[in-house]
């Protein structure tokens, strides 16, 4: 059988999934990932410029950083891969969406149990007097260069985007229950992630030891590969398009 087939007869007999999702589910609707080839990785030092200390000492560097994900990610809408994710979740064959992305796409696609392990940058807040924000109109101010660095309008500090940085913990909420969905589940579905970025890439591990298959869908190769039932090297919305003829 072809792996695309043991693929989708594994998500057909499955009732628990766990999807973990990374920055390759949203490179098909124009927000470029991290270490994918052409990934934002290749140009800027972003562990240095997208860390939580570099944020406290140098917003505006923070935002000029960002600026190309973070205008990318307002105009984004969700892509194949999203729908079949909400479309699983229709079925009642999703435990949990595990996702490392910060673009909200699960949601705008209509999915609702969803783990943001590295928050949204959908909103933000005020470190200083605790205010919330909408981002998007300060994210098209910063990429018009209208703006260096959004300012709350009450205390005049700049504004953190509500994502995990380098640096910060993930949301305990968040981890704790990936880590419980994970034990709960019956298949894991890894889709367009490089499994490199901890502790996100322990999860594939959680499960093979409780001896849950694990299907990879991914352009490159990720070291699960080799444990995985099923590790299929190719583009997601080829491979959402053949599961939703099936499931849609
Ligand atoms: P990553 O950038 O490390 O890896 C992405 C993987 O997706 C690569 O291996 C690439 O080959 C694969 N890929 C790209 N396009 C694909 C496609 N069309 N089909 C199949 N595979 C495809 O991403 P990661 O593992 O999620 O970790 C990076 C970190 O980057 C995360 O912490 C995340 O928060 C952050 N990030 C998020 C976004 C987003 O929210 N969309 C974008 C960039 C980075």
């Amino acid at each position: 059988m072809a792996d695309i087939d043991r693929a989708l007869a594994l998500i057909r007999k499955s009732k628990r999934i766990v999807a973990l999702s990374g920055a390759g589910i949203s490179t098909e609707a124009g927000i470029p990932d991290f270490r994918g080839a052409g990934g934002m990785w290749e140009n800027v030092p972003l562990t240095e410029q997208l860390s939580a200390s570099a944020f406290k000492r140098d917003p505006g560097t923070f935002y000029r950083a960002s600026a190309r994900l973070f205008s990318a990610i307002g105009k984004a809408q969700p892509t194949m891969a999203h729908r079949l994710l909400a479309r699983l979740e229709e079925l009642e064959k999703i435990e949990a969406i595990i996702t490392q992305n910060i673009d909200g796409l699960h949601h705008s696609a209509g999915s609702r149990k969803i783990f943001e392990l590295h928050g949204t940058c959908r909103t933000g807040h005020c470190p200083g007097c605790r205010a919330t924000f909408e981002m998007s109109e300060f994210y098209d101010q910063v990429a018009r260069g209208e703006v260096e660095t959004p300012l709350c309008s009450s205390c005049k500090t700049a504004i953190r985007p509500d994502i995990v940085l380098f640096e910060d913990m993930l949301p305990e909420e968040a981890w704790e229950g990936s880590v419980a969905a994970t034990e709960a589940c019956d298949l894991m579905v890894v889709l367009g992630s490089s499994l490199v970025v901890y502790p996100a890439a322990e999860l594939p591990m959680i499960a093979l030891s409780g001896g849950k298959p694990v299907v990879i869908v991914n352009l490159e190769a990720t070291i699960y590969d080799q444990m995985a039932t099923v590790a299929i090297h190719g583009k997601l919305g080829d491979f959402a398009t053949a599961a939703l003829a099936l499931f849609g």
